[in-house]
């Protein structure tokens, strides 16, 4: 009887040890496919989404590639890779190019209650293909020792001729530039909007600059008294020095609002991991990230849940344009072709 017990028990131990291997072998297959690197085609710049993919990779063990490169050069590279892209995700810091993306079919659509309840209609495509993960606003940076904010109103008050000689623009070469003028477009209508960049062009203090930084630097100079820049550069120039004298000012508030744009996000179509890619687009929106992405870059979240980093609340409230934002998309030929002939370069 004893014999037979010790039998038995010899006999569930070795089909234990090997029910214990295959499940020690299921269990690596299982985290393996979980932790399966994610590749992000990105088009922010590694210093602005890292800390945050660092996160997300310390909280699931997800590890995140990126890829950087201009919006409309990954648009181009996916479309060249078709099936064979690495690409899990394509990050854009410019809705018409998110929406290049999908017109041509490079976006799969994501099925997700959670992006939907989180993202805010206007700032997602209606067939889930991008989502926003970030607003900006582009609005008018102006020098505090000479110039009042009664003075400044809408954006094509700068055409006027009180502003000879005191503008400064980034070139018009930039997409937040173009996407600018292709709302107003959507807004004014094409004559309108010709006019005030012709006004805007004949008023420029010195030729268009490389960048937004340098266009609130030169404000700040005394180059010029006004310019229009996204907020978050001027609120990294104020992070590192309080004392500089330059404030944005909202301008359109009784019209359609500051123009608004995003920073955001959709899965390739052919993305080898479209489950992990959604996974880390519902992160990205939830209120932990929303709050430090908005501390990190300065920019307003999407997820009305999340906190807005408290030097950019202290640039007060606004309205904000909610043209829908395909416009900047399917109106930027349009919008180039305007400033070519209005001359602003
Ligand atoms: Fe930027």
């Amino acid at each position: 009887m004893r014999i037979n017990i010790i039998k038995v028990l010899s006999l569930d131990l070795d089909d234990m040890r090997r029910l214990l291997i295959c499940m020690a072998g299921l269990l690596a297959g299982l985290a393996a496919h979980a932790a399966e690197p994610l590749v992000v085609y990105s088009a922010q710049k590694e210093p602005s989404i890292r800390p945050l993919l660092d996160r997300y990779t310390a909280e699931t063990g997800v590890e995140v590639q990126l890829l950087v490169d201009q919006g409309p050069v990954l648009v181009e590279r996916l479309a060249a890779e078709g099936e064979n892209t690495r690409a899990d995700l394509l990050l854009t810091v410019d809705a018409g190019n998110l929406w290049l993306a999908a017109e041509r079919g490079l976006l799969a659509t994501v099925d997700s209650p959670t992006l939907v309840a989180r993202v805010p209609a206007n700032l997602r495509d209606a067939q889930g293909r991008w989502f926003a993960i970030s607003r900006r606003v582009r609005g008018i940076v102006y020098a505090t020792a000479r110039v009042q904010p009664a003075a400044l109103s809408t954006y094509a008050a700068l055409a006027g001729p009180d502003w000879k000689g005191r503008l400064c623009l980034r070139t018009s070469k930039n997409v937040y530039n173009q996407s600018l003028i292709a709302t107003r477009i959507a807004r004014m209508g094409e004559a309108d909007a010709e006019a005030m960049v012709r006004g805007w062009a004949a008023n420029l203090a010195a030729a268009p600059l490389a960048d937004d930084t340098l266009t609130a630097q030169a404000v700040a100079g005394g180059e010029c008294d006004a310019g229009v820049v996204n907020m978050y550069y001027v609120a990294r120039l104020k992070r590192a020095d309080p004392a500089l004298p330059i404030a944005m000012f909202w301008p359109d508030q009784d019209g359609a609002g500051v123009h608004q744009n995003i920073a955001g996000m959709g899965v390739a179509r052919h993305a080898k991991n479209p489950d992990g890619a959604r996974a880390l687009l519902e992160w990205i929106t939830d209120v932990p990230a929303q709050t430090e992405l908005s501390r990190l870059n300065l920019e307003y979240p999407v997820n009305a849940q999340a906190t807005t980093d408290p030097l950019l609340v202290g640039f007060g409230t606004f309205k904000a344009d909610d043209v829908d934002l395909a416009e900047t998309g399917r109106r930027q030929p349009e919008a180039v072709r305007l400033m070519d002939r209005a001359g602003w370069r």
